[in-house]
């Protein structure tokens, strides 16, 4: 399964990585903004993508609505500090599976994954 990791810090790239490494993911990409995203995107479609909000050149949630335009089955988790309930309504209107905030443990990601493929896999 290959997943694409959206993040413009290197450090929550790299702890991401660790954590998906743990659980068996190793076929990851990493993009550090929307805009580098979206261009990996349209060379190859991934399993699933944990997308940051708040990035420069292009943040996640336009990222997101670019996507969904043309694309409306890719897995996305939004992954966050952005934690109030409005973003959060506001991610899952422009089209996220779900939705996690940052500091996560591997746990919590873990189950975020395993929940977001199984309502794919049940859709
Ligand atoms: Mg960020």
């Amino acid at each position: 399964m290959k997943i694409m990791l959206v993040d413009d810090s290197r450090t929550i790239r790299n702890i991401q990585k660790n954590v998906l490494k743990q659980i068996g993911h190793t076929d990851l990409i990493e993009a550090e903004d929307g805009v580098v995203a979206l261009g990996l995107f349209q060379k190859e479609v991934p399993d699933l993508m944990l997308v940051d909000w708040n990035m420069p050149n292009m943040d996640g949630i336009t990222l997101i609505r670019k996507i969904r335009e043309t694309n409306k089955t890719v897995p996305i988790i939004m992954c966050t500090t952005e934690a109030e309930k409005s973003r959060i309504l506001e991610a899952i209107k422009a089209g996220v599976n779900n939705y996690i905030v940052k500091p996560f443990s591997v746990e919590s990601l873990q189950e975020k994954i395993e929940q977001t493929m199984a309502k794919i896999g049940a859709a």
